[in-house]
């Protein structure tokens, strides 16, 4: 007899028995993920070719973005990599009556843009873009919802057209083939709602003082905006503490006098901003608390791992006083002084981010799959998946397909081309091209390619990515946030650390909610890390604790935080929620240069360059091997990998 499932009180006070979207369901059907477990794999016929199942990206209704639940690396999506580094057995490959002159393994930005460069470079080629999820995109991924009979979009992972360098003319001119021109858009974006990227000083932005951390749950309202000592009024901190805030944020002090601007840079280029804030302001330890989460979004791990000099360039508080001179010095994290002025635009997003950028680029690669042309009706173009992977077509993009095995045909200075094994619905399946561009994630090639030279598979090992989650989260409406006049929370001790209603934006035929009696989108997001560690020991803790965690848990914690820091508004996390999507990133970020842990070196000896190095003819691109968690990053890695194989092409 089937046992009812019992709820405790409390959780049912969240909701949690409430039916919401929350499953991974495609309009009505479920899309199961057991085809595609590595547990399943099912044994290969030698060389002749078994009839393949139909692929479920060719099945009618097949629209990936509409799935809730558990998604980014979603599950099915990471078994038969994690088999292959656990060194389970592969079954015998299957091999395919396919040629191609390209394979590129992985089909995220840097992927799909190094299958469009090569594309452009030989316009007759045939390509074919493996991914291992279920979507295209990589962390450029849409989230997809209707809500009051209305599409309503969030980015899933990739949001902003940012970056801590000016866009190169490579990165640019991919924007600009697919229609956008960042700065030309700018205008359009922002005068529609400039409090979403000038949250600086626009006085809805709150912080929650959590009860765990801060000793009682208190949301202080206007950050940044109202005089500290009238925002901290009812902060559950100390007198002492709250004075320390004020100090830090208002009284320019130099805190190392007697040193030039360079010595100074180079003390907090080695000194992480919790040390900075602890022993030379001498803040007291809840300010600390109150500040470790602030380099979490863009680092992915707290102020204990991050150096002063970063959060200096990222404009965190308690640097005025030490005047120092703009621009970075040798050894500073990738994130040089002066990011927000730098890069592609960091006041224009699109509603599902960078998404767009990747389904523009799929529309370039195999047009009948993305269905009208020019950026407006791009956001809201329905994507055709069956498109995507037709017989014959110059261009093919083969979902839920995760390269297990890359080989060159012959030793690498001989090499005439390659041969990738993917597994997909428990099959293996061999395929062979004249060339090989690896755009996964660098960190697995090694597995990929074993007979890679022992330096560079060390130094594809050292790279460790940041795992991170950013959550959807649709609302019944959005009351309770304009009751208590906030739209965007940072909460310090939360289990997400900072949460955004969507922007109000209008492009194309997309129409966003624009009163807070409308039903519409939260973003959150979160990022596992365990202070005290070394970053990259931090990244893999939280990976791990990642890919430990049920949705079910997410759902408790969202529920849970939600409740308390709205709750004052009238928020009921029971009735007020109606779906929700948790993007889990646990190779997320790519590796960033550490100076708190990581020697200076010069750059060709830097570990994601060693690790890129063109070999026979695989060569690899993917941010990681530019060292820089960017979208410019991705694109232009892309060209560099596929010049390298054009101008390697051996005599015919
Ligand atoms: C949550 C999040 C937010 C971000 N926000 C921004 C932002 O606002 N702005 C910005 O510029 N950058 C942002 N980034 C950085 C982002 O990583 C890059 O901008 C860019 O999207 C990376 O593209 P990529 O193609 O290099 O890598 P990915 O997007 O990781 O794509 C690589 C793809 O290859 C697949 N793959 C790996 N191994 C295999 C295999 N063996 N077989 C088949 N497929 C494989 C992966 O699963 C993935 O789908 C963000 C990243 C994350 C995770």
């Amino acid at each position: 007899m089937a046992r009812k499932r019992r709820i405790s009180r409390s959780d049912r006070a969240l909701g949690m028995d409430r039916a919401i979207t929350r499953r991974d369901f495609v309009q009505g059907v479920a899309v199961g993920s057991a085809g595609l477990l590595a547990a399943a794999w099912l044994p290969g016929c030698g060389q002749q070719q078994a009839p393949l199942p139909l692929a479920a990206q060719d099945r009618p209704g097949y629209y990936p973005p509409r799935l809730t639940g558990m998604r980014g690396s979603h599950p099915g999506s990471f078994e038969n990599a994690h088999a292959l580094r656990d060194g389970k057995a592969m079954p015998a490959p299957v091999e395919l009556d396919e040629q191609y002159d390209l394979i590129v393994v992985g089909g995220g930005i840097s992927g799909l843009s190094a299958a469009w460069f090569y594309r452009n470079a030989r316009p007759d080629a045939r390509v074919l873009v493996l991914d291992n999820h279920d979507d295209f995109g990589g962390h450029a991924k849409r989230n997809e919802f209707e809500l009051g009979g209305r599409m309503a979009l969030l980015n899933g992972g990739t949001f902003l057209i940012d970056s801590p360098r000016p866009y190169s003319a490579v990165a640019d001119g991919v924007l600009k083939a697919i229609g956008i021109d960042a700065a030309a858009l700018e205008p359009l974006f922002h005068k529609q709602d400039p409090g979403y990227y000038d949250w600086h000083g626009s006085g809805d932005t709150g912080l929650f003082f959590d009860r765990e951390t801060f000793g009682a749950d208190h949301l202080a309202v206007g950050y940044r905006n109202r005089p500290w000592r009238e925002f901290l009024a009812g902060a559950p901190l100390s007198a002492a503490a709250k004075r320390d805030v004020e100090r830090l944020e208002s009284a320019p002090r130099d805190y190392l006098p007697g040193l030039s601007s360079t010595e100074k840079k180079q003390k907090l280029m080695k000194m992480s901003y919790r040390n900075y804030l602890r022993e030379l302001v001498r803040v007291d330890a809840q300010v600390l608390a109150m500040y470790q989460a602030q380099t979490q979004g863009l680092w992915g791990v707290g102020i204990d791992a991050v150096s002063a000099l970063d959060c200096w360039g990222v404009g965190l508080p308690g640097f005025e006083g030490l005047k120092l001179e703009p621009g970075s010095i040798p050894g500073m994290g990738f994130t040089p002084a002066g990011y927000a002025d730098t890069g592609g635009s960091v006041r224009v997003h699109f509603p599902d981010g960078n998404a767009t950028i990747a389904r523009g680029l799929v529309r370039k690669l195999v047009p009948a799959a993305v269905p009208g042309g020019g950026i407006e009706d791009l956001v809201t173009a329905r994507v055709d998946y069956a498109q995507l992977d037709r017989p014959g077509a110059p261009v093919r993009i083969r979902l839920s397909s995760t390269a297990v095995r890359v080989q060159n045909d012959a030793a690498p200075t001989e090499a005439r081309g390659t041969r990738v094994t993917y597994v997909r619905d428990g099959r293996a399946l061999s395929v062979r091209a004249r060339e090989c561009v690896l755009a996964g994630y660098n960190m697995m090639i090694p597995y990929l390619v074993p007979e890679l030279p022992e330096a560079q598979r060390q130094a594809l090992h050292a790279l460790v990515k940041t795992p991170l989650v950013y959550t959807s989260v649709a609302l019944r409406n959005a009351q309770a946030f304009a009751k208590l006049g906030v739209r965007r929370i940072f909460a310090p001790g939360g289990y997400h650390t900072g949460m955004t209603l969507n922007a109000r934006l209008d492009f194309g035929g997309y129409h966003s909610a624009r009163s807070p009696d409308e039903p519409q989108l939260l973003w959150m997001e979160r990022t596992p890390c365990q202070p005290g560690l070394s970053e990259h020991d931090q990244n893999r803790a939280g990976r791990a604790e990642l890919l430990a965690t049920s949705f079910e848990t997410c759902e408790r914690n969202i529920r849970d935080q939600l409740g308390r820091m709205l709750g004052a508004g009238g928020f009921d996390p029971a009735a007020d929620i109606t779906a929700i999507t948790v993007n889990r990133w646990p190779h997320g970020y790519a590796p960033e240069h550490n100076s708190l842990w990581e020697p200076e070196l010069p750059e060709a000896q830097t570990p994601q360059v060693v690790g890129r190095a063109r070999f026979g003819r695989i060569t690899i691109a993917n941010s990681d091997s530019g060292g820089g968690a960017y979208t410019d990053v991705a694109i232009d890695q892309a060209r560099r990998a596929v010049d390298e194989l054009l101008e390697s092409r051996p005599r015919a």
